[in-house]
Order: C-alpha cells, then structure tokens, then sequence
C-alpha cells in the first residue's frame, strides 16, 4: 500500500516508526490531528467515500492495552499495533466497530504493548495464547512497517505463551526465516475463489493463501485454517465443495498434519448494508432476507436452520475431503 495521505498524532515523530514512515512517505501530504480516534473532516464524508478512504493512512500513538478475556482458540484479545484495514471486504467485522472510519490506524509505541504481553505471559502459571490480530490484518501491516517481524523475534526470546492471529494475506515470505521458537500459530481465513473476487476486495487469491500457509508450516510455524465467513450465495454449496476439494489437493502434508478447522458463517449489519450500498452499489448484495434474521443491535446472522443445513454439508464434504483435520469450532 502507498498511500495518497497521512493523518498523524504529531507525537508519533518521538518514535523510531513514526519518523521511519515519515521518510518512507514523504511523498504525500502529512496532516496533523488531534486524536486517531476521532478526525472530524473523515467521520463527517458521506458512505460513498469509504472506498477513497481506505487509501489513506492514519498512525498514532495506542493508548487503550486493555486485554479482553477470549476463550476460542486464544486466552485474551490483545489490542495491537494496528487497527482498520486498506482491504475491503464487504462483511468486514471491523466496520461494526468503526463504521465508515474502518481505514488503517498504525501505532508508533510497539515497545510498551510487547512490555505488556511479556509481563502478562511470565505472570502466568500456564502458556497464555494471545490473539493479537482481532482488530486488523497483521501479515498487510507488516508490509509497511516489520511490526510483525520485530513482534515474533522479541516474543520468541522470551520463555512463555503464544501469539496468534488470522490473515487473508500471502506476503508472508519475510517471515520463513524468523526464529519464532513454535511459538506463533498462524490462520489462514479462506473462501471461495468466487466469493474472494466477488466480495473480499483488496486481499490475496485462494492458491496464494494456500500456499503461503504450507510455507510457513514449513518453516515450523504453527498453522490453522479459517473458512470464513461462510457466505450462502445462490450456488454456495457448489463453492464450498470445490474449495475443499482445492485444500484437499493443495495442502501439504505437513500443514495437515497440524491443522485445525474453525468455521464461521457471516454476521452481517445495518452499517454494512448502509455503507455497501453507496460505496459499492454494483457489489452482491450480502444482505438476504430469505436466510437471515435479525440477531440484535441492527445484526443480521442466517437462521438457524439454513446454519444447520450449511454446518452438515461442510462436515459432509470436509469429512470425505479432509478427514485427518480436526474441526475445532462451528459457529
Ligand atoms: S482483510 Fe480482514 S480486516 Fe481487512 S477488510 Fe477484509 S475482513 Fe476486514
């Protein structure tokens, strides 16, 4: 990503990253700002903004290391060094949260959230695992600033606990070589070709998330899968099935051998639809009021028994496909 502008806490110039992009983009208007957390002239465009916006950068200083208790496949959710995404998926969680301002956020002060996460694993009496890539993409972060890079080697030098995160990026080649000690898992969300193209805008293919998994399992990394989220478009169960069918011939050996399934079918939301529909009104509409029913705070989610329908075929089809490779969640 080059961005077009950059919207910046003038204190991040006291850190070594903030000066470090500074350089690296002075090509490209720098404009102060009060707060990350609130830039008015941004929050005041309409929807049909939201596209443009992704191309902007915003970096700041993380205030908030407030961890929150998590209990799927890590012990806490660990706000990290980004926030926001320059991808453009269409369910994107990170649009319930900051509506139209789901841009990427970075933030200058790594060394005092890697102080927290290694005090708070030593303090433990078992290998805590934290999830550190809830609220943004880790593996695209990194091809700006090498947080990511610095973060497994500071970690891994250190005796305890585990960081985990989730991706639909293949850039994953600087870290092959890392010495991470076993220490990191990294997940790899997938979908159909299909719906990647149709509807996860800005991220990477299928095949090249396949093989970036098997590359890092075989660099000793710790690897799971996501297939997620499930989105039942008219011909979903022809897309599902040739996706397995594509992990089945593409997976390694070695990645098999460890890998754990989690699997999550689609929230949707009255922000989303709000939003897609003026960004992006040539787009599928995600929104299906045939399958979906509200689920709260202006949430949609499929009914239970289009779930139950769709839980059984990916069993189905992952048991005859996959059938060495733990299912580890369904929701
Ligand atoms: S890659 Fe992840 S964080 Fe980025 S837009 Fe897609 S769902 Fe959101």
């Amino acid at each position: 990503m080059y961005p077009d502008k950059i919207f910046y806490e003038p204190a991040v110039l006291h850190y070594e990253l903030g000066t470090k992009l500074r350089e690296k983009f002075n090509t490209v208007p720098w404009i102060p700002i009060e707060s990350h957390n609130n830039i008015e002239q941004l929050r005041k465009n309409e929807n049909n903004q939201f596209a443009k916006m992704k191309q902007h950068l915003i970096i700041g200083v993380r205030k908030s290391l407030k961890y929150t208790p998590n209990h799927k496949v890590s012990d806490f959710l660990v706000p990290y060094t980004s926030s926001g995404c320059s991808a453009m998926c269409l369910y994107c969680y990170l649009v319930c949260n900051y509506n139209k301002c789901a841009y990427l956020r970075l933030f200058v002060n790594r060394e005092q959230m890697m102080a927290k996460l290694v005090k708070t694993a030593g303090a433990s009496h078992k290998d805590i695992v934290f999830e550190i890539g809830s609220n943004s993409d880790l593996i695209l972060e990194n091809t700006i600033t090498q947080n990511l890079e610095w973060t497994i080697e500071e970690f891994a030098k250190k005796e305890k606990g585990f960081l985990t995160f989730p991706t639909k990026f293949d850039m994953v080649e600087p870290l092959t070589s890392l010495n991470h000690k076993g220490r990191i898992i990294i997940r790899m969300s997938v979908n159909p070709q299909e719906i990647i193209r149709k509807i996860e805008f800005g991220t990477s293919p299928l095949s090249k998330r396949i093989d970036a998994i098997n590359q890092m399992s075989a660099a000793g990394y710790k690897v799971g899968l996501l297939i997620a989220p499930v989105i039942m478009v008219e011909n979903w169960k022809a897309l599902y099935k040739e996706l397995i069918e594509q992990l089945a011939d593409q997976l390694s050996e070695k990645t098999r051998k460890q890998l754990i399934i989690e699997i999550i079918f689609m929230t949707y939301s009255y922000v989303h639809r709000a939003i897609n529909q003026d960004a992006f009104p040539n787009a599928v509409n995600l929104f299906d009021d045939k399958l979906m029913t509200g689920r709260g705070r202006g949430k949609y989610w499929y009914r239970q028994d289009i779930r139950t329908e769709g839980e059984e075929f990916l069993r189905k089809e992952l048991s005859q496909k996959l059938s060495d490779v733990p299912i580890l969640y369904v929701i």
